[in-house]
């Protein structure tokens, strides 16, 4: 038994010696190559299995990682960004839970995604600390230091069987404004900062060169023109992406560790530049047994999991709770919120801006989940109750459609509860509203009415709600009951839902057009 698990070991070295005696004395001998394995994961926002348990896991992704590190001393373990936010699970835990994850799977790099910057610069920071692993990001930059955000570093350095490997990190440069990175940090055009990079590290020696980036394609193609790097391990479009530019392959895996991506670059031992790259896309899925050194993981968070999982209540009907859906158009999502903001604070009318409704997808009959609670309405908003005049409940109904044509998804458009009103988006912005009724009546311009909705839009003037500021607030915002707990009870109450599409909102310009379209 003994001998036949030496002898190998004894036949391995023998080839090594070989091997590389051949690679000392042929310096010019093409074989003689160093096969450094790039593992790629990208937006990955759960760790446990998603689609029903069918694909993902961070703790099956571990497993194939092992098998891979057998035949591939050489590994390293990447992320190309987009972890913290968003999920159900950070709201709660604000991306620590996904961290620890992380920790217990042996990545090695991560940069920066968009959505590292949605709970702001101090929570990141923090989040970096607790990391096992290195964050590395170029063009992120402290305006106060001047030096990469956080404790991240511009680029590392690796060497392998004497071939020196660089890898730097790139994020999108509109992160300055679509997430929270507050106005002390810097986002770099990524094709300068790389071009940078890239000849620092060749100044160094370094000959192969990965960027690890959270970038569009075109930019990612941008990058691998303008910068000379070998390989880039992209993220951000939550599609399967395999292209070429500027001789340099681009890969993405799609979200939520569905697949994990292996890159092998085998690389000249003499000249230290890549001689050629296989790649394969391997699914992330049921066939894969769990690691089980990530059972402390589930552990931790088997309490959160398994309240997310509660059910508070059944759909009788599919809930539209798609984006475009709530932002365009009366939903029965958006009705059944509306109503059951207007029946907590007993007020006359209730009043929810789409863009706050979130989930995007319809959720089918069956179960309804506090999961499902959460992901339609993330924010953690409260509901209060305002006193307002007709007429300034009118203006705050224009504002609602001032959009309609002139946005494909406007965020400020409003689902009503109480009210029925007809608009026509041809009219001009502020004059489209040409009914509306308020209780079955005539809306009464000098009349007081009550009105409940989030604190976001009726306290704060969100999506542009300003005429709200001075209307008077009714309730206390620190006491007042966030908008999923408000949803959660109403759903509970009833057991088993079923809202409808009930024509409170009527819009003239879509139908004239219908019927134009018909002839
Ligand atoms: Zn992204």
């Amino acid at each position: 038994m003994r001998f036949n698990r030496v002898a190998p070991k004894i036949a391995l070295i023998i080839l090594f010696v070989l091997l590389s005696q051949v690679c000392l004395s042929a310096q010019q001998k093409p074989d003689c190559t160093v096969r450094v394995t790039l593992l790629q994961v990208n937006d990955v926002y759960q760790f446990a299995p998603v689609d029903l348990g069918t694909r993902g896991g961070i703790a099956r992704v571990l497993t194939l990682k092992q098998e891979i590190e057998k035949q591939s001393p050489n590994t390293l373990f990447l992320l190309a960004g987009d972890t913290i936010s968003p999920s159900v699970e950070s709201i709660t835990y604000k991306g620590s839970q996904m961290i620890d994850a992380w920790n217990a799977s042996g990545l090695d790099y991560a940069t920066f995604g968009n959505h590292e910057f949605d709970f702001g610069p101090d929570v990141l920071r923090q989040r970096m600390k607790e990391s096992k692993f290195k964050w590395i990001a170029a063009n992120v930059i402290d305006k106060k230091t001047g030096k990469p955000f956080g404790d991240a570093q511009s680029y590392v350095i690796r060497e392998f069987d004497g071939v020196k490997v660089g890898i730097f990190g790139l994020t999108l440069e509109e992160t300055k404004t679509t997430s929270r990175p507050g106005p002390d940090v810097a986002f770099l055009n990524p094709c300068e900062t790389a071009r940078k990079i890239v000849s620092e590290l060749h100044g160094q020696g370094v000959k192969t060169v990965v960027a690890l980036t959270h970038l569009s394609m075109s930019e990612d193609k941008q990058v691998a023109r303008c910068s000379g790097v070998d390989v880039i391990i992209g993220g951000h479009e939550h599609t399967l992406l395999e292209s070429a530019s500027g001789g340099a392959p681009i890969f993405k895996m799609t979200a939520d560790a569905r697949e994990l991506g292996q890159i092998d670059l085998n690389i000249s031992k003499n000249t230290g530049t890549v001689e050629s790259i296989d790649w394969r896309v391997i699914p992330v899925t049921s066939q894969t047994k769990e690691d089980p050194r990530f059972a402390s993981i589930y552990r931790k968070y088997d309490a959160l999991l398994k309240e997310l999982s509660q059910v508070v209540g059944h759909t009788a009907v599919e809930l539209d709770a798609r984006s475009k859906a709530g932002r365009t158009q009366e939903t029965n999502v958006g009705d059944f919120i509306a109503d059951s903001f207007r029946a907590a604070t007993k007020a006359d009318v209730g009043l929810m801006n789409g863009g706050s409704i979130r989930a995007d997808e319809i959720i089918r009959p069956g179960p309804l989940t506090k999961r499902d609670v959460l992901s339609i309405l993330p924010f953690k908003n409260r509901v209060v109750k305002l006193e307002l005049t007709g007429a300034t409940l009118r203006e705050t109904l224009e504002h609602g459609v001032a959009r309609s044509v002139e946005d494909a998804e406007p965020g400020r458009f409003p689902q009503v509860s109480g009210i029925r009103f007809t608009f026509d988006a041809r009219r001009p912005a502020g004059s489209r509203i040409v009914e509306l009724m308020v209780g079955g009546k005539s809306l009464d311009e000098k009349k007081k009415y009550t009105l409940a909705a989030s604190d976001y839009v009726g306290i704060d003037g969100g999506d542009g709600y300003s005429m709200l500021k001075g209307a008077r607030l009714l309730t206390l915002r620190e006491q007042a009951p966030f908008d999923s707990d408000v949803l959660q009870a109403a759903i509970a109450a009833k057991k088993v839902i079923a809202p409808k599409v009930e024509g409170r909102i009527k819009r003239l310009d879509q139908a004239q057009k219908q019927k134009t379209d018909c002839n």
